[in-house]
């Protein structure tokens, strides 16, 4: 699979400064941020700050030290952000999981039920 990355979408704006974000956990490899449009009481995005396009091209080609730091900021996202009676955690990827914005992201959701999604 070959991953194109295009440097103009919204999220390398915000990680570059162009944009304004509500910044929830910074690191060296990791931002995590409120999502402009929240689908429930919590809304959290993580992304790398790396330039990758979906979850499998994070998962192929990052390097161990992006993925730990990746998936400690998450960790600590589900510790403090007000999710600890649960929250459901996707990344959707190209056209059929409907991406809109092709910089790899983790929607973190929480802070009601959230209902069943798969039956
Ligand atoms: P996707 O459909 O790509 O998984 O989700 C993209 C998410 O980014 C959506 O939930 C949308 O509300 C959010 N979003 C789009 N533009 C902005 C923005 O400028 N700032 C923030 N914080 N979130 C955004």
């Amino acid at each position: 699979m070959r991953f194109d990355y295009n440097d103009q979408n919204i999220f390398a704006k915000i990680l570059r400064g162009e944009i304004p974000n509500k910044t929830v956990l910074e690191t060296e490899h990791s931002l995590a941020f409120e999502d402009i449009a929240p689908q429930a009481p919590v809304h959290v995005l993580v992304i790398p700050k790396g330039a990758y396009v979906s979850y499998d091209h994070f998962a192929r080609d990052a390097s161990d030290a992006e993925i730990l730091d990746f998936n400690r900021m998450v960790a600590k996202i589900c510790e403090t952000a007000g999710v600890e009676e649960g929250f459901r955690a996707i990344s959707n990827a190209r056209l059929h999981g409907v991406q809109e914005v092709p910089h790899f992201h983790l929607h973190i959701l929480g802070g009601r039920p959230l209902g069943r999604m798969l039956e």
